[in-house]
């Protein structure tokens, strides 16, 4: 399966050819007059406690998919399978119930939160929804997930605006842990942040995780910020994934241009060392309306051929769990290696 997660136990998520496509329509008869093509045939599977790291530019498609796995948008194609189960089609009600073990934690904690509600409210609302503590016992319980996250209990009552953006983000983290999901997904949950703050909330989610087997979703538009926590990693560009593999990998021997790309752009943190070959991308990612021919890569592509503009690449798996989707990398790594012609 493209993307399988190695190592100990079953996949918690395991997602299929996913695509979601959104109709553009136009008219007052709203005839549909072509595709947004957001997410276009990925597949990649998490177990639990892992992170999977999903990065590429904005406008990629990697927030679609978080949201598609969590059936807040719905799959055009594909499967999504959660906890063994076949959740591409299940009902809306059925569904609501399973959610309460699939949370997601937004970039923006300021906007995720209802600014006219306590702390204390937010937190325990999905325990109130769900009907799982109410009264006393609920108070007790969201005072315990507040510690958890690091904030003090006199802080229940305040609202949004009177904490800080870490501290707002740990109440989405509070509240996302409320209903002890089996599965998180954090959508740019730290870009928001200052750098160091960045880093605190980062070792907090690595925290949970370790305490409540949490698997992670985490998607990031900047290779840096889910080097640290994800133990495999997938690259996103213009709706597909292009390349898939273990962090330790990607970071050392990335084989798809634009991972390339993305990681000359990561700063190494010794300012002695610099990094050789630079890939400096030009252009924007292409629309994903009106996709290129060929591989979609090609405008910006420092090795394109005539083959990449007239034919597009499947994902393979080039060497055990390294999986690339580039004429450059068919078959065996080295000879691809070699092929690869001087970047002009
Ligand atoms: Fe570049 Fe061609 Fe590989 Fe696409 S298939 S990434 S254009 S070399």
């Amino acid at each position: 399966m493209t993307g399988a997660a190695t190592g100990d136990g079953p996949a918690l998520l395991k997602v299929t050819g996913l695509k979601t496509h959104f109709p553009i329509r136009k008219g007052v008869l709203a005839h549909v007059t072509g595709q947004v093509y957001a997410v276009d045939g990925v597949s990649f599977e998490i177990r639990r406690g892992e992170t999977f790291g999903l990065v590429g530019e904005s406008g990629c498609g990697k927030t679609t998919v978080g949201k598609t796995v969590l059936r807040l948008i719905e799959p055009t194609a594909g499967s999504i399978e959660f906890e063994g189960r076949d959740i591409t089609r299940i009902a809306k009600e059925e569904m609501r119930r399973l959610r309460q073990r699939m949370q997601i934690i937004y970039q923006d904690p300021y906007s995720s939160l209802n600014p006219r509600m306590k702390a204390a409210d937010i937190v325990g609302e999905p325990l109130k929804v769900h009907k799982i503590v109410s009264g006393g016992a609920l108070r007790e319980r969201v005072e315990a997930l507040f510690e958890r996250v690091g904030l003090r209990p006199e802080q229940l009552d305040n609202y949004p605006h009177q904490f800080s953006g870490g501290q707002r983000q740990r109440i989405g983290i509070a509240r996302a842990l409320a209903l002890s999901p089996s599965l998180i997904v954090g959508d740019e949950p730290v870009s928001a942040l200052d750098v160091s703050i960045q880093a605190q909330v980062i070792n907090l989610l690595m925290d949970l995780q370790e305490d409540y087997e949490l698997s992670y979703l985490f998607i990031a538009h900047d290779l840096a910020v889910v080097e640290h926590i994800s133990q495999r990693i997938g690259v996103m560009y213009l709706g597909r994934i292009v390349e898939l593999t273990d962090k330790r990998t990607l970071f050392s021997n990335p084989l798809h241009p634009y991972s390339e790309a993305l990681l000359s752009a990561v700063p190494i943190p010794d300012p002695g060392v610099t990094r050789e070959g630079r890939v400096i991308l030009t252009g924007d990612v292409p629309s994903p309306i009106n996709p290129p021919e060929g591989c979609h890569f090609h405008a910006r592509c420092p090795y394109a051929t005539e083959r990449c503009r007239m034919e597009s690449p499947s994902l393979k798996e080039v060497e055990p769990d390294h999986w690339v989707s580039c004429h450059l990398h068919e078959g065996n790594v080295a000879d691809a290696t070699e092929l690869r012609p001087e970047r002009t």
